[in-house]
Parts: C-alpha cells; structure tokens; sequence
C-alpha cells in the first residue's frame, strides 16, 4: 500500500509513473496508463482510476466520456517504487476497441481461465442460444444441474480409482465445468468461493 504519494520515484521518468492496470477478480491484466502525483493522488481520493494523459496532457479519468470507469481495490508499488500496480472492479470494457483487456485474449493464464469460463457460462444464461448445452442444462433447472455435480464427483472418484490419468483428467475437467454452471444457478461468483478458501487459508 502507499501511505505517501511523495515518496515514490517520480523523478526518474518526468515525474509518470507506469500504472498496470489488473482485474481484481480474473488476473487479467486490463490496460497501463501512466500516472503523475495529482493522478494517484485523484485515483486514491476517488477511487477511479485516473491517468495523466501524454496526447491531452491533462488529467484523464478513465470512463470519463465512455462511462466505463474502473473501482479502485488495491494500489501496490513495486519494490524500487517506480511502478503502480491497481487492482480494479472494471465497469465495462476497458479498451476503447469494446474489449475487456487492451491485450490480446491470449494472456489468459491456466490460473484466470475458470474465470473466463464462467463469464462463458454467464453470457450463455443470459443470451440462451439453441445449440448451447450450457444454456440448455441451465434451463432444466437446479435439481438438474446439481445432479450432473454429484455423477461428475462420482466419475472422478471413479477414474482416480480405476482408469487411465486422461480419463481422470477428464472427469476433473467436467466436475469443475459443471461446478461452475451449478455456481451460475445459484447465483453464486467464483470470487466468493475463492474468498472463503483464502479466509480460510489466513486462518492457519
Ligand atoms: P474513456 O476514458 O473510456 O471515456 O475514453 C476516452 C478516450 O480515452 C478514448 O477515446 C481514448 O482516446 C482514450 N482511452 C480510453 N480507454 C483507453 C485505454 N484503455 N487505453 C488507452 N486510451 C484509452
Ligand atoms: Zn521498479
Ligand atoms: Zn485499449
Ligand atoms: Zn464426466
């Protein structure tokens, strides 16, 4: 955290400071933008992130014709203070191109692709299309898809016990899917879960 905005290294580069901006729920790394002191000072106080802007050379809060702004969860420095790191709550697409991340979808990591599949799934409860077995296993309701959880648990139990490692990982990978279209039905975020397994993690 910054208790001081003043004992950051702004004098190495004209007083900007590089500012990654990170998902605070997927990873995913959203845009950079550079900072100078009013900027941090403004995100800080505000709680959006604000840039200072090279091409209008004044201050440019991010969303500000675009409405699609970015709350502000967590500002980090690195370790020689020369380097922001700001964990968001994106409203809307943080690339003015519409997407999500003015990076390409491939910097997905291993660790975010379950939160990018359950924004799958959720675009799939939202807009149901036909061919879709998301959407169609959502409709048949909670007894449903909470029955496909448990034949999946009982599959990978299964495969651990007595099949071959790409039969495990194969249940695994179904019972994680369908864990997350129960977690849909529900109306429950993976961020949730992922918050009580870091509760409870903090307690040992
Ligand atoms: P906005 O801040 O979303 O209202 O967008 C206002 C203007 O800021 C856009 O027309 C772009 O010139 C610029 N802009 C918006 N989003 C980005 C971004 N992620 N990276 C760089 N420039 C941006
Ligand atoms: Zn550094
Ligand atoms: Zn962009
Ligand atoms: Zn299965």
């Amino acid at each position: 955290t910054i208790d001081n905005v003043t004992e950051l290294a702004w004098g190495k580069m004209d007083n900007l400071l590089p500012a990654i901006i990170q998902d605070s729920a997927t990873g995913a790394v959203l845009m950079q933008g550079f900072m100078n002191i009013e900027a941090l000072t403004k995100t800080l106080n505000t709680e959006k992130a604000t840039f200072f802007s090279r091409s209008k050379q004044r201050l440019w809060m991010k969303g500000e014709s675009s409405g699609n702004t970015l709350d502000v969860m967590q500002v980090l420095a690195d370790c020689d203070r020369d380097c922001l790191l700001i964990a968001v709550n994106p409203n809307g697409p943080t690339c003015h191109l519409n997407t999500t991340s003015c990076f390409p979808e491939e910097q997905l990591s291993q660790q975010n692709f379950l939160s990018h599949l359950e924004r799958f799934v959720d675009k799939r409860a939202n807009d149901p299309i036909e061919e879709s077995y998301t959407a169609r296993l959502l409709s048949r309701g909670t007894n449903k898809v909470a029955q496909k959880v448990g034949e999946e648990g009982v599959e990978v139990v299964i495969a651990a016990l007595a099949e071959t490692k790409d039969d495990f990982l194969g249940e695994c990978a179904d019972l994680f899917y369908h864990t997350l279209v129960l977690l849909k039905d529900q109306k429950i975020e993976l961020s949730e879960v992922m918050e009580v397994l870091q509760t409870r993690h903090q307690k040992k």
